[in-house]
């Protein structure tokens, strides 16, 4: 089931050859913080198998990407923000600014975000 690469920086945290502060793992998924944090909580929820994209995802990925979901309220509570909200996202291709190519959900919390989150559309809410 474990499908790895070498040259993927999220397979080496799987494998424990990059450290990274992991907050939850189990046989699907792991998570762990953002090496540079855009909000005052800030995770990011992989596969352990390597997926590149949210376009890669395909039937045999149903239960591991049903985990990444139920993975976030957990990794929330852990972080205290489960009651304060918090947001998951998954940039997927150039006009999103993926930058790592194995899926990662960005969980984000512990402030007020705007809404929508795209460019110049901000209108943000108290
Ligand atoms: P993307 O731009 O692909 O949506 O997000 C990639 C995220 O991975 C970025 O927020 C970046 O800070 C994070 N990141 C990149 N390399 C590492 C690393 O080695 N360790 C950790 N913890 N985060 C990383
Ligand atoms: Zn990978």
């Amino acid at each position: 089931m474990t499908h790895s690469d070498p040259n993927c920086i999220f397979c080496k945290i799987v494998e424990g050859e990059i450290p990274a502060d992991i907050v939850y793992r189990d046989e699907h998924v792991l998570a762990f913080r953002d090496i540079n944090p855009v909000a005052p909580e800030h995770f990011l929820i992989i596969p352990l198998r390597h997926i590149a994209s949210l376009n890669e995802l395909d039937s045999s990925d149903t239960v591991v990407a049903g985990r990444i979901l139920q993975a976030a309220p957990v990794v929330a509570r852990k972080a205290g923000i489960s009651g304060s909200g918090y947001r998951l996202v998954f940039n997927t291709g150039p006009d999103s600014l993926q930058s790592v190519f194995h899926i990662h959900g960005h969980l984000t919390g512990g402030e007020r975000m705007g809404w929508p989150p795209f460019p110049g559309k901000a209108v943000g809410h108290g």
